[in-house]
């Protein structure tokens, strides 16, 4: 590329669903393009290192294919047939058919659905403002965090843990769940920091031999969704051999000794034949954990992803209570920094508009909702009008062959504000060009660190591509809904929620690039007693009361184990469906964000699934066979890649690709379940049992 002779670096931050929200340094050709994208040096958490499918961001904000005019359907749904009409005219088009559906069935009939295509808090939630003003039906957002936020607050208390940064000075860094070489590289940064300065050790444990594992001292390979019996084993051997640490227990936990009594039988070798995993891998994971005090337990999502997976997170942090690691820095169990940053939302979400009586929908069944599925709605109202940002759920969600039937919906009317024609997009009735993340303000904050950072305007959009505030702003005008927020500019709306918050101000946040919120050491270790009004850390959670945001309880919460425990209500294989199968994230996609970028479609070549090589030779399938899965869901066709960093019996699929990658237009999530994961929902995406054969056999 010719480089104009002026071009300047500039700050901002990454907007995608992924916990490092890396602080990045932007090269800004001009007003209207950008050339590299680096992470910022001084930023601690960050240390200049992004993944490459960010620093490679120009090929997806300049693509050709971006949405660029606002479109209306002309042919039938799904035929991806549109013609351009004027901003004014699709707005117009859109209030007059949400006014048309309250009319017809009651406000609730409309439903703004969102998700985290951005994390910006002003571009994200602002759809909840306008939400709340007219009382459309709630979005309870479940497919990603309710099981092991849940499931970690049921310990602690609390969302918050160890400064992420204390793991350059721990003794032993465990990344349980999450494939940092994948996705939020900063993990690997500070765990391969300590390894160089101290010495320390990296234990991984997953479900496939990833790139994680490869980097890993020690790699601990289970079977999906058996990361709790994994967890009890590890704690059995401390209390067997004597490094349970007893005054830590005494003071700052509930049920040590009926938790030691518990785990008597939780053996290794009674772990080993639940998990798959050697019994000598198991006792070398405890023995790292025994001599070294300093772990950091690093627990990820993706061994919540599971019907047991809120038990499991639990499991895991529990580790770290019984080992007394939280006393000391570089030691504990983290798994977010939600609860660190107090944000009054009441201008970015409308929260002082909020009527209780309406009703919540679950984003993660929105295929049984659009079907129309009794338990689903709730309410008996349907839902006939969409207003769809930032997610794609014609390719994400749970259920394909339930998603797709209710987008078919003729008495359905869909707007979708977009960066691409996606599948959702494709279904909709009106199609509005949405900005990315540098060509409008937003502010964000880190899950897997404790900076709140700027991201501000950088360049100008292309073609007429909006906001999505902007979209909030026009549509409330319209539909008749007023709320402060919809006067205010982003940048305004950003200092209201900073300064209602007591973070200061915008112009503050941008002198100094961004805020370090982390909590002192004594808050964060939790020295002075966890976060319950006892002090006290919980084996034995009470799991209908966890402190977790959600509307009702959801799955067989009464069924829950009292103490840490395999919890056996996986999709377990049968004879008739004999593998697992769990949909991990590719390396050069973010759910189905990149992957329209020519780099990450080359480098993840085609759909494929992971088969060990003893199941592979069984079923007489060779590397590169086109394969079909299947279940009581559907039908998948893909290509095997043989591959013995599985378990036996475990397919792994990275993902997500589009439906359109497939033959038969049919993705992977065809093959995941919608049911609820106890207590408060979630999508079991790794949780799948299904059967494989040959395609042409
Ligand atoms: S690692 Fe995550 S937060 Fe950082 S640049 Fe990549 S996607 Fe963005």
């Amino acid at each position: 590329m010719n480089r104009p002779l002026r071009s300047e670096l500039r700050a901002s931050t990454c907007p995608h669903d992924c916990p490092s929200t890396c602080a990045l340094e932007v090269e800004v050709l001009d007003g209207r393009s950008i050339g590299r994208v680096r992470g910022a040096e001084d930023n601690l958490y960050t240390a200049g290192v992004i993944c490459a499918k960010v620093a490679r961001y120009a090929e997806r904000i300049h693509h050709p294919d971006r949405l660029m005019r606002p479109l209306i359907r002309k042919g039938p749904k799904g035929s991806g047939e549109f013609a351009p009409i004027s901003w004014d005219d699709a707005l117009d088009l859109v209030a007059e058919k949400f006014l048309q559906a309250e009319a017809r069935h009651g406000s609730e009939a409309v439903w703004p659905y969102y998700y985290a295509g951005t994390m910006g808090l002003v571009m994200r939630d602002g759809i909840n403002r306008l939400r709340h003003a007219k009382k459309y039906s709630g979005f309870h957002s479940t497919i990603c965090v309710n099981p092991a936020w849940t499931g970690y607050i049921a310990g602690t208390g609390r969302l918050a843990g160890p400064d992420p940064r204390e793991m350059a000075k721990s003794d032993c860094v465990v990344i349980w769940g999450t494939n940092p070489v994948n996705t939020q590289v900063n993990v690997m940064t500070h765990a391969i920091r300590a390894r160089k300065e101290r010495g320390a050790k990296i234990v991984a444990v997953d479900v496939y031999q990833n790139g994680t594992m490869e980097q890993a001292d020690l790699a601990v390979l289970v079977r999906p969704g058996t990361d709790g019996a994994l967890a009890c084993a590890v704690m059995h051997c401390l209390f067997r051999d004597g490094f349970a640490d007893r005054e830590f227990l005494e003071k700052f936990t509930d049920v040590p000794r009926e938790l030691e009594e518990h785990l008597r039988t939780r053996s290794p070798q009674w772990a080993s034949r639940i998990t798959g995993c050697p019994v000598e891998t198991i006792e070398a994971f405890a023995r790292l954990v025994a001599e070294r005090k300093r772990t950091y337990f690093r627990l990820g999502y993706g061994f919540s992803r599971s019907r047991n997976g809120t038990v499991n997170m639990h499991a895991a942090s529990c580790i770290a209570a019984v080992r007394g690691s939280w006393t000391l820095e570089g030691g504990g169990a983290f798994h977010n920094n939600g609860a660190i940053y107090h944000w009054d939302k009441t201008i970015t979400e409308g929260l002082d508009v909020v009527d209780p009586s309406i009703r919540m929908l679950d984003q993660s069944r929105i295929g049984p909702i659009l079907c129309g599925e009794t338990d689903a709605l709730i309410k008996d109202i349907p839902v006939t009008a969409l207003l769809i940002q930032n997610t794609n759920p014609v390719s994400v969600a749970p259920e394909q062959e339930k998603v797709k039937r209710g987008f078919a919906r003729e008495d359905l009317f869909v707007c979708v504000h977009e960066q691409f024609m996606t599948e959702t997009a494709r279904m909709a009735d009106v199609v509005l060009p949405a900005t990315m993340f540098m060509e409008h303000d937003d502010i964000y904050q880190g899950g897997g660190h404790q900076y709140i950072q700027l991201g501000p305007k950088l360049i100008d959009p292309p073609g007429e591509c909006r906001s999505n505030h902007e979209v909030h702003c026009a549509l409330a005008r319209r539909l008749g809904a007023t709320h402060p927020g919809f006067e205010m500019t982003p940048r305004e709306v950003i200092d209201r929620l900073l300064k209602d918050s007591g973070w200061g101000t915008l112009a503050e946040l941008e002198a100094k690039r961004w805020i370090d919120c982390q909590p002192d050491f004594d808050t964060a270790h939790y020295t002075k007693g966890f976060a319950w009004p006892d002090g006290k850390f919980r084996f034995k959670p009470d799991w209908k009361t966890v402190p977790f945001r959600s509307p009702w309880l959801a799955g067989p919460v009464h069924e829950m184990p009292a103490l840490p425990d395999h919890w056996n209500v996986i999709e377990e294989a049968t004879a008739e469906y004999p593998f697992r199968l769990a949909t991990s994230p590719a390396r050069n996609f973010l759910n189905s964000s990149f992957n329209e970028t020519p780099t990450s479609i080359a480098r993840e070549k085609r759909p494929s699934v992971m088969i060990h090589p003893e199941d592979a030779a069984a079923h007489n399938i060779a590397d590169g066979d086109k394969v079909v899965l299947g279940n009581a869901r559907g039908e998948v066709r893909l290509h095997a890649k043989i591959f013995d960093g599985v378990c036996r019996g475990v397919l792994i699929a990275e993902s997500i690709w589009p439906n359109s990658a497939y033959e038969d237009g049919k993705g992977i999530n065809t093959l995941v379940g919608a049911d609820s994961v106890a207590p408060y929902g979630g999508a079991a995406v790794h949780d799948n049992r299904v059967w494989v054969k040959r395609a042409d056999s």
